[in-house]
C-alpha cells in the first residue's frame, strides 16, 4: 500500500491549519458584512448538471472532470466548481421566489484532473460569491467592490483589476461572425485546438495559451468595440459606481468567456506577485445561466477564487499569517495525586476558553518543563504535594521568568481578567 496522498493533493498540516482558518474567518466576516449568506452544497452532482452548466466545449468539461459511474449507473461528476450546483440548489429550493436578490457564498473543494503545478492541485479550494436577480450594474460593482475589500482586508496591494465589456447573445452573435471570419484567414496560424475551437466556439480561442494563437489575436476584431447600445450603457454605469467607490480598474479587452449565457461585465483580479499566472479571481455576469440550466430567466454575477492561490499570494507578498496558538498555561505535575488535580484544573480552565495543556506521557516534572517549554506556553504552573495542601503555586511567566503565588481556586479569573 503506498502511504503517499494522490497526485494532486496535499494534506494541510497543523503548522499550517491556522492560516487557512484565519483567511476562511476573514473571507466569511466580510461577506457577513456585504450580506451574502453561506450555501453548502453537495461534493458530487449528476454529470449533466456540469456539461450544460460549465459548458461541453470548455476544457473542464471535456478533459478535467472526475466522472464516474456509480452503482445504481448513474453519472456522476465530483464538482469541477462551484457555481453550477449553486444554480442547481437556487432552482431546486425556489429561491428565486424570495425577494430578491439572493445573495450567496460558497467555500468548497473542487476536484479538476489537471497536470498539478504551483498553486494548480486536483483538490483544490474554492471561494465564491454569486448574487441572483439583480440586472442592474449596481450588482457587477457590489461584487467587484467584494472582492477589492478581501484584498485589502488582506492586505493585498500589488494587484490590478482589469475589466471586459462582452455584450449579450445579441451583440455576440454579430462579433462572432466578424471574429470567425478573421481566424479563418488565419486558419493555418493556429494551433491544433484553436483550428476546432474555430469551428465550434471562435471566442475560444481566446483562452489559448500557445504564443502563436496570441499573435494572431492581436490583430483580431474585440467584442469590446462590438457591442450594442444597451450593454454599452450597462458597463458605463458599472463603472461609474467604481469610480464612486474609489475603486481603480483598467481594461483589458482580451478577457473573453467562451461561453454563451456570460454576458456584458467580465473580471480578473490580477497578481504581480505570482509571476505569469497571475489571476487570483476571475468573475463575471452570467445572465443567461440559469435558463441554461432549466430555471425560468434570471440575471446572475459571481466570481470565484482559489483559496491556494490567495494563500500563495499572501506568501509571496510577505504577508504574515496566524501560527497555531500557543497554550496560555502549561500544568506541571509531581506524583499521581498532583496530576489527577492538574486534569481537573485544565479543565476547569479549558471550559472556560482558556488555552491550558498538561503532560500525558507521564514524563519527569524536568522533562515536562522542557516540553512546556517547546510548546511555547505563556505561563507553567508546577502542581506538587505542597501546592495542593495549601491550595496555592507559583505562576511563572515563561519568557519574563516572573512568578507570582496563585490561588488555585482563582486561576480561571487570573487569565480571564
Ligand atoms: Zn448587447
Ligand atoms: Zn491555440
Amino acid at each position: 500500500m503506498s502511504l503517499k496522498a494522490p497526485k494532486g493533493t496535499i494534506d494541510i498540516l497543523p503548522k499550517d491549519s491556522a492560516k487557512w482558518q484565519f483567511v476562511e474567518k476573514t473571507l466569511r466576516d466580510i461577506c457577513d458584512s456585504f450580506q451574502f449568506k453561506e450555501i453548502r452544497i453537495p461534493v458530487f452532482e449528476h454529470t449533466e448538471l456540469y456539461v450544460r452548466g460549465v459548458g461541453e466545449t470548455s476544457d473542464v468539461v471535456s478533459k478535467e472532470m472526475y466522472t464516474f459511474n456509480d452503482k445504481g449507473e448513474r453519472s456522476i461528476t465530483l464538482r469541477p466548481e462551484g457555481t453550477a450546483g449553486v444554480v442547481r440548489s437556487f432552482l431546486e429550493h425556489g429561491l428565486y421566489a424570495d425577494s430578491q436578490p439572493t445573495k450567496l457564498y460558497y467555500m468548497i473543494s473542487c476536484y479538476r484532473y489537471e497536470k498539478p503545478q504551483a498553486g494548480r492541485l486536483r483538490e483544490f479550494r474554492q471561494f465564491g460569491v454569486e448574487m441572483f436577480g439583480a440586472a442592474s450594474p449596481a450588482a457587477d460593482a457590489e461584487v467587484i467592490s467584494l472582492v477589492k475589500h478581501i484584498f485589502d482586508k488582506l492586505g493585498i496591494q500589488n494587484l490590478t483589476l482589469n475589466l471586459n465589456n462582452i455584450g449579450c447573445p445579441s451583440c455576440r452573435k454579430a462579433y462572432n461572425d466578424k471574429l470567425k471570419a478573421f481566424l479563418t484567414d488565419r486558419k493555418n496560424d493556429l494551433c491544433e485546438t484553436c483550428q476546432e475551437r474555430l469551428e465550434r466556439n471562435p471566442m475560444r480561442v481566446f483562452d489559448c495559451k500557445s504564443e502563436v494563437c496570441q499573435s494572431v489575436l492581436k490583430d483580431a476584431p474585440r467584442i469590446y468595440d462590438c457591442v450594442c447600445p444597451e450593454c454599452k450603457a450597462h458597463f458605463e454605469e458599472m463603472t461609474s459606481y467604481l469610480d464612486e467607490m474609489g475603486i481603480a480598474y483598467q481594461l483589458d479587452k482580451s478577457i473573453v468567456r467562451g461561453l454563451d449565457y456570460y454576458s456584458r461585465t467580465v473580471f480578473e483580479f490580477v497578481s504581480n506577485d505570482i509571476g505569469a499566472q497571475g489571476t487570483v479571481c476571475g468573475g463575471g455576469r452570467y445572465d443567461y445561466l440559469v435558463e441554461e440550466l432549466g430555471g425560468k430567466p434570471c440575471p446572475g454575477i459571481g466570481f470565484a477564487m482559489g483559496i491556494e492561490r490567495l494563500l500563495m499570494v499572501l506568501e509571496n507578498a510577505g504577508i504574515s499569517l496566524p501560527e497555531p496558538k500557543e497554550p496560555q498555561l502549561y500544568i506541571a505535575a509531581i506524583g499521581k495525586e498532583a496530576d489527577k488535580k492538574a486534569a481537573k484544573l485544565v479543565h476547569t480552565l479549558r471550559c472556560a476558553g482558556i488555552r491550558a495543556e498538561k503532560d500525558y506521557m507521564e514524563r519527569s516534572v524536568k522533562a515536562q518543563m522542557k516540553y512546556a517549554n517547546k510548546i511555547k506556553a505563556e505561563y507553567t504552573l508546577v502542581l506538587g504535594d505542597d501546592e495542593i495542601a495549601a491550595n496555592k503555586a507559583q505562576l511563572k511567566q515563561m519568557e519574563t521568568g516572573e512568578s507570582q503565588e496563585v490561588c488555585l481556586d482563582e486561576l480561571k479569573e487570573k487569565f480571564l481578567s
